[in-house]
């Protein structure tokens, strides 16, 4: 009988990868504790309508990419295509914006799914980092997102970003724009179908369509931070003023509109090189009427961002950094006899925070030193019937070959302290 194929578009991560994976994922979570957001984890499902009213029934993710399904008791059920919305649905529940000390800052992490169809750096099960500050309007909070986000990709070791803003303005202001733009694409001769379909359901879509041509069309479109508000307007500018004060160069891009319907004001992605098509490794922007989207009777505006862990792991690929050593000692026993103390070793060491490792399945010598080199380990700690007889080990560094003998009794202690 056949084994069953893993489900295509959800990839397996297995050593050594899955160790980098971990490191990336911790890098970007980290840069999120060091700027005070705290983590929270919400639901991989959640109720349909929890998207249709936030992501946007005008995206490619509500129109074709959700993972939706009814459950026994006949509720549409969605596993989550991105974070925002389920982590703003958490916080109204809990009551957030009426317990002040806003903003919260909130930082997460796990999977989500998109039935895209699967391509280098586009998976239907993906990882995510992503941050939310939530309950404040301050535009220096859109320049901590975004300058975190720079930063959890540096700590990733991602050199080559680069960052793209726009400003979407508000959305009160935009029906003068929206207006514009549809007489503009009303003038074009032949506006692909699907980019027609798409405008129709939101007019800023025409900004994202890839059908062939589209580019040409919307590099003459009127663009939207030429109309936003004078209030809009000052808004990004402290942004960028403060981002100019980092040193975090950016590029302005007026016709960055993302995938997603929520985003007003300050609007971001990040791109990497050597990606090709999928070179955003993560975006994102303030979303200040997503709560009210979602039926919460008034304002409680937000800024975020989310990368990917799996397009940065892909970005990440090229610079060829040695996997990291699975432990840092491997305990040899020379002897069959000699396997209950290296055994007890290892525990100990263990026990002492020493990451340890040891062979098994009764190998020769000459297999468990093979199976040290490979762990990855500082040190190989051998135990031989003469080692056994004196109360010692011998400490042999992996690296150079040279070797000591240790007291039994006191090996745990230098090797921790080591
Ligand atoms: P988005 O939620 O679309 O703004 O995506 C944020 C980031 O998540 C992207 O820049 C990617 O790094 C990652 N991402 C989104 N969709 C996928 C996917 N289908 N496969 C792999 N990574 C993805």
């Amino acid at each position: 009988m056949a084994i069953p194929d893993g489900v295509k578009g959800a990839p397996d991560w297995l050593p050594p990868a899955a160790g980098r994976f971990d490191a990336v994922e911790t890098a970007f979570l980290t840069t999120a504790r060091l700027a005070g957001y705290e983590r929270v984890r919400t639901p991989v499902f959640e109720h349909t309508e929890v998207f249709l009213r936030s992501v946007g029934e005008s995206t490619d993710i509500v129109q074709k990419e959700m993972y939706t399904f009814r459950d026994k008791g006949d509720r549409s059920l969605t596993l989550r295509p991105e974070g925002t919305a389920g982590i703003v649905r958490a916080a109204l529940q809990a009551g957030v914006p009426r317990t002040g000390g806003l903003p919260v800052k909130w930082s997460y992490a796990g999977e989500f799914f998109r039935h895209e169809r699967p391509q280098a750096g586009r998976q239907r099960q993906f990882n995510q980092v992503g941050v939310e500050a939530l309950g404040s309007d301050d535009p220096v909070l859109d320049a901590e997102v975004v300058l975190a986000g720079w930063e959890a990709l540096r700590r990733a070791g991602l050199r080559a970003v680069t960052l793209l803003v726009n400003n979407l303005g508000d959305r009160e202001d935009r029906a003068d724009y929206l207006d514009r733009l549809n007489r503009y694409l009303d003038g074009v001769e032949a506006l692909p179908p699907e980019a027609d379909e798409r405008r129709r359901l939101n007019p800023l879509r025409a900004f994202d369509a890839k059908a062939p041509g589209m580019a040409a069309i919307m590099a003459g479109a009127p663009l939207l931070p030429d109309h936003v508000s004078p209030a809009a307007k000052e808004h990004v500018e402290t942004v960028l003023r403060l981002l100019d004060a980092e040193g975090v160069p950016y590029t302005v891009a007026p016709r960055l509109v993302r995938g997603l319907d929520y985003y007003t004001r300050t609007t971001f992605e990040f791109q990497a090189g050597g990606l090709g098509a999928q070179n955003a490794v993560g975006g994102g922007g303030r979303y200040d009427g997503l709560a009210e989207d979602l039926g919460w009777p008034e304002r409680f505006p937000g800024v975020g961002w989310a990368l990917g862990v799996d397009r940065t792991l892909l970005a990440l690929r090229d610079a060829g950094e040695p996997s990291a050593a699975r432990v840092a000692a491997f305990v040899v026993a020379t002897d069959a006899e000699l396997t209950g103390r290296a055994f007890a070793l290892a525990s100990a060491l263990r026990r002492a925070g020493v990451a340890t490792d040891l062979a098994f399945g009764g190998r020769s010598l000459k297999a468990q030193l093979k199976a040290a080199d490979r762990s990855g380990a500082t040190w190989a700690l051998l135990l031989g019937p003469s080692e056994a007889e004196r109360g010692v080990v011998t400490v042999k560094e992996l690296r150079t070959g040279d070797q000591r003998e240790v007291p039994a009794a006191g090996v745990v202690a230098e090797l921790a302290g080591a």
